[in-house]
């Protein structure tokens, strides 16, 4: 059998017409150029990734992912307008907790948290926190993992304060982005989100893929922001669920959510459907692989009227 000595390829019995032997087969254009492809992936665009963590980027939208249920839009859709900007009040942070507040962080040590091993042989387990403390204020550590409460928690009043880094690194949802995952499930978004165009509904203080907030109240990248989140917990009856989930957020003094009704737990490109889970669960702050600063995070469980 006759082979093309460049290629190795059998040379085909019957005599190709003209036009065949002007253009070749789909798989030989991939057979000779599957070398080069190997060599570009081996030497440029993997690597590159790695390397450097500030050149991530992310997409600003997308036009392909599903409807959220009960509105006009897909989850992190692309055209969907983008909230006004309002300058906030000048800090006054940090805001001390009162009497009755569970202290999360107070600057010192982690010891309200555990951590889940993001990666390798850690991936999955639960280990000590070992996100960096400095100067009354933790940064999460990339690639070490989200942190949650030991404590688990449900109706509450929860205050938090963060910081984007100064530095800008990344695009999109890679910039500054963090997470307070209320009963490790509904996020509240942290993102660096002046001049640093994203989809709607996952720029900060939106509830990630579901609501953009009513107004963009952010402060500049490596300011402190605040937030103060009151959230009602799910009911479930067995697997039904009896009353959804609520959230009021005040971002630097702004409202942003008053009383919005969640959709189910936080998802990326889709959205989900409830599922059942304990009265009270752990408050997470999430790991993106971007070193975003938290500091005076605390807690209280909401009351009840008439209770002595
Ligand atoms: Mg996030």
């Amino acid at each position: 059998m006759n082979t093309n000595p460049t290629t190795g390829i059998p040379a085909a019995a019957p005599k190709p017409s003209r036009d065949q032997r002007e253009r070749p087969t789909p798989a030989l254009y991939l057979f000779l150029a599957l070398p080069l492809l190997l060599a570009l992936a081996a030497t440029t665009s993997l690597p590159a990734q790695a390397a450097d963590p500030c050149a991530r980027t992310a997409p600003r939208g997308y036009d392909d992912t599903p409807f959220i249920p009960g509105q006009e839009w897909r989850v992190h859709d692309i055209s969907r307008p983008h909230p006004p900007l309002v300058t906030p009040a000048p800090l006054t942070a940090p805001v001390p907790p009162p009497s009755d507040a569970i202290v999360l962080f107070d600057g010192t040590d982690l010891s309200a948290w555990n951590q889940r091993g993001k990666r390798g042989e850690e991936r999955g387990k639960i280990l000590e926190p070992r996100w960096k403390i400095e100067d009354g204020h933790m940064e999460a550590t990339p690639g070490t993992g989200d942190i949650f409460t030991k404590e688990k928690f449900g109706d509450i009043q929860l205050h938090i304060e963060w910081a984007s880094p100064a530095e800008v690194c990344g695009d999109s949802q890679w910039r500054g982005n963090g997470g307070i995952m209320i009963m490790q499930r509904y996020e509240i978004q942290v993102l660096d989100s002046i001049d640093n165009p994203t989809y709607a509904d996952g720029q900060a203080a939106s509830i990630y893929g579901q609501w953009p907030p009513l107004v963009n109240a952010s402060r500049k990248r490596g300011e402190w922001q605040g937030y103060d989140i009151i959230f009602e917990a799910p009911e479930f009856d067995g697997d039904r669920l009896v009353e959804p989930a609520y959230v009021t957020v005040i971002h630097n003094g702004v409202l942003v959510h008053h009383r919005q009704q969640i959709i189910g737990p936080v998802s990326h490109r889709n959205w989900r459907d409830w599922e059942p889970h304990g009265s009270e669960e752990p408050i997470q702050i999430q790991d993106h692989d971007v070193p975003v600063l938290y500091r005076n995070i605390w807690v209280r469980r909401l009351g009840e009227y008439d209770r002595k």
